[in-house]
């Protein structure tokens, strides 16, 4: 029988209520809750306030079945999570052997001498399950207090989600008595808006229940999010792939990846594929096409390098575009993007060159408003194609839109 938990989490942290840092592990968790069917009421932050966590604490645990509270395990006086807890629950707490021996063969390994307020990080409530911690010092712990099941997990992203993955999410679909498991993948989409997606898909998107098909807009292009629930993951991939093939018949020229496949990697495994190697000449993006390349593992074979020629006179002595040419068309102009490409094929010897000229913002350029992009391909065969845009958005989200413009443009043109 399938129990309907309610869950609430709770983010220990006063440089959260400052705005220092944004609650990210409070969305994972809840992305992470929602995929296996339990809902979360409320996201609750409080400050390294003992007063005021433990009063956290009462509110959440008289209304939520699982409280999921993250921060405020380490070895620093601001560190209350577990004195909180002790104030109105009496438990005591106790050094627990394994996580301090840990603990301590971690500094032996670094060579460093262990303050003693490191133990608190092996500090647990006696009776409690330790949640092992496989990528920090702080361990973990879940209990039951008066009918609510509650998780203990350090603040620290990274350490968080491994300790969620390997025991928290297992032990709640325990919980819940789940019997089935649910499913979600992603499959990603580049040239083609939110809306026309949603369009070419509308009887699919209103028709399918399981999986269940939801678009999203992202910065980097469109996703479909699939979600499905099945008896066992095979079944769920099933559905997936079934569903998949339907969405590819309508808008399949537009796919390149599921999950967490970058259009970078695409294009880097397209042009691996096309024995093709790619060089940029990059203006007003500063070298963002280059950086994202060269970020993707096995870039060398395939990524030729960039010219940054953002000053004119980068352009004129650095990538040979003459003088009298710029005075003629200007450096924001369809035949100076050509010729940049030209130029960074041959320059870089690349098969592909790939240019990206025009006005970042806020001011505008030689009468060009801020926005207005060119970007070029070239390739050494003959082929060629420049293209303009109007961004809009702030001078750093027409960069990034240039960039991921170049990058589709490149998919399209490979393809
Ligand atoms: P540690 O045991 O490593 O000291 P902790 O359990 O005491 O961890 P905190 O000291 O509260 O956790 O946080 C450690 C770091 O983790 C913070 O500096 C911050 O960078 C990050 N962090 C904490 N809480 C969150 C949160 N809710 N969302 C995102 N990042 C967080």
């Amino acid at each position: 029988m399938r129990k309907n938990l309610n869950a609430e989490i709770v983010a220990v942290g006063t440089e959260l209520l400052l705005g220092q840092i944004a609650n990210t592990n409070a969305q994972w968790i809840s992305e992470k809750l929602a995929s296996i069917g339990i809902n979360v009421h409320h996201h609750a932050v409080v400050g390294d306030n003992l007063r005021r966590v433990e009063e956290q604490f009462r509110i959440s645990g008289n209304r939520a079945d699982v409280v999921i509270v993250t921060g405020g395990l380490g070895p620093t006086e601001d560190d209350l999570t577990r004195e909180a807890f002790q104030q109105i629950t009496g438990m005591e707490i106790v050094e627990h052997e394994p996580a301090m021996k840990k603990i301590e063969a971690c500094f032996q390994k670094q060579k460093t001498a262990m303050t003693p307020n490191n133990r608190k990080q092996a500090r647990v409530f006696a009776g409690s399950d330790v949640i092992e911690n496989n990528t920090g010092m702080a361990s973990g712990m879940s209990l039951s207090y008066e009918g609510s099941t509650w998780f203990f997990l350090p603040g620290v992203p990274r350490e968080m989600k491994q300790m969620m993955t390997d025991s928290v999410l297992p032990h709640l679909q325990q919980l819940s008595g789940q019997e089935t498991v649910i499913k979600s993948t992603m499959l990603r989409f580049t040239g083609i808006g939110e809306s026309r997606l949603e369009h070419e898909l509308q009887d699919l998107i209103q028709k399918q229940t399981n999986p269940t098909i939801a678009p999203l807009a992202q910065n980097t292009g469109v996703a479909i999010r699939l979600t499905a629930k099945a008896a066992t993951d095979n079944e769920a991939a099933e559905l997936f792939e079934h569903t998949k093939q339907g969405i590819l018949g309508r808008v399949g020229d537009h796919f390149y990846g599921v999950d967490d496949q970058t259009l970078e990697e695409k294009v880097l495994a397209m042009l691996k594929e096309a024995n093709k190697s790619v060089g940029a000449a990059e203006s007003l993006t500063g070298g963002m096409f280059t950086d994202k390349l060269i970020a993707v593992p096995g870039a060398s074979e395939t990524c030729r390098g960039g010219i940054v020629c953002y000053d004119t006179n980068v352009k004129k002595n650095v990538l040979g575009i003459p003088e009298d040419f710029i005075w003629q068309y200007g450096t924001v102009s369809e035949e100076c993007a050509a010729a940049m490409a030209e130029n960074a094929s041959n320059l870089l010897n690349a098969d592909i060159g790939i240019s990206f000229t025009g006005v970042a913002g806020p001011d505008s350029i030689e009468g060009h408003e801020a926005g207005t992009v060119y970007i070029a391909l070239y390739d050494k065969s003959g082929k060629k194609l420049t293209r303009k845009f109007n961004f809009s958005g702030s001078r750093q989200a027409i960069r990034r839109r240039t960039t991921v413009k170049g990058y589709e443009l490149l998919f399209n043109f490979i393809k």
